[in-house]
């Protein structure tokens, strides 16, 4: 069964696109089959993947707009590990293309419905903002998985997120789930970072990932080589983080899925 995640959280810079790639490269790395898709007109997650944004005829900009089917649009990562719906600049249009089709929110769940049974995991990367383009990806998505910074705005910004995500469980997709929240540049150091870590644990209980990404400077340096930090300096503190979140990952769909058969046999 494929699993559908989309990376979000309305703030920039918090470590949404590290996550998709680095989590897309680390999921293969256990076998997986893996989608990246790349949902910001920024096209940062395309370059970090190692493909060069400003040289493609077709992107996630087309399938949204219905002008090409996703299999044509599809690149593979620089490495070689994962798959790619690649975006740039052109997907700025798209958002404003997209408010006049019918079905609006359901363009990218549309469009993923040729491919979607090839892969395992497919990783959507959301831009820093609840837009049209926010509101495909959590359509389309089983679940959202939430990279924040442990400081004090990160809290203020999460109920915004949060009521989101309650609408579109109400009106678009209602089985919509938090599939986890990531504590990203992670320093045990910080007091701060240990408060507002023990108030997510005690607000969102096992949801929280046990997982922490720390801030490690390979995993900045990576995407201007265009790697997964797996390739790039697989010994770094970063790789072996989001090596050990994707485990987290696979284990938690394992126990969903057993769970989900012994509900289904009583
Ligand atoms: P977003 O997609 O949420 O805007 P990014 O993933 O682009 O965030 O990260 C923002 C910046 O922080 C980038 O320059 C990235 O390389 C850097 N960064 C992200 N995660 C880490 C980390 N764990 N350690 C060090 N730098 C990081
Ligand atoms: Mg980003």
């Amino acid at each position: 069964m494929t699993r559908i995640y989309a990376v979000a959280n309305q703030k920039g810079g918090v470590g949404k696109t590290t996550t998709c790639v680095n989590l897309a490269a680390s999921l293969v790395a256990t076998k997986k089959r893996v989608l990246l898709v790349d949902l910001d007109p920024q096209g940062n997650a395309t370059m970090g993947s190692g493909v060069d944004k400003s040289e493609l005829e077709l992107t996630v900009y087309d399938v949204l707009t219905r002008r090409a089917d996703a299999r044509e649009c599809l690149q593979t990562s620089e490495s070689g590990q994962f798959k790619l719906l690649p975006a740039n600049g052109d997907l700025t249009a798209a958002e404003v293309e997209m408010l006049s089709l019918d079905g609006k929110e359901r363009l990218l769940w549309d469009g993923l419905q040729p491919i979607k049974d090839e892969f395992d995991y497919i990783i959507i990367d959301c831009p820093p903002s609840l837009n049209m383009l926010t509101v495909n990806a959590l359509t389309a998505c089983d679940g959202v998985i939430i990279p924040m910074q442990c400081e004090y705005y990160a809290l203020e910004g999460l109920s915004a997120l949060m009521n989101t995500i309650g609408r579109i469980q109400e009106l678009l997709n209602p089985n919509l789930k938090i599939e986890g929240l990531l504590r990203t540049m992670y320093d045990p150091r910080n007091s701060l970072t240990n408060d507002v870590s023990a108030q997510l644990s005690q607000h969102f209980g096992d949801r929280l990932y046990r997982t922490c990404i720390p801030r490690n400077v390979r995993l900045a340096e990576a995407p201007s080589y265009g790697q997964p930090v797996l390739s790039y300096d697989r010994q770094s503190k970063g790789a072996i983080a989001y090596l050990a979140l994707a485990g987290e990952i696979i284990r938690r769909n394992e126990n969903d899925e057993k769970a989900a058969a012994h509900a289904a046999h009583s």
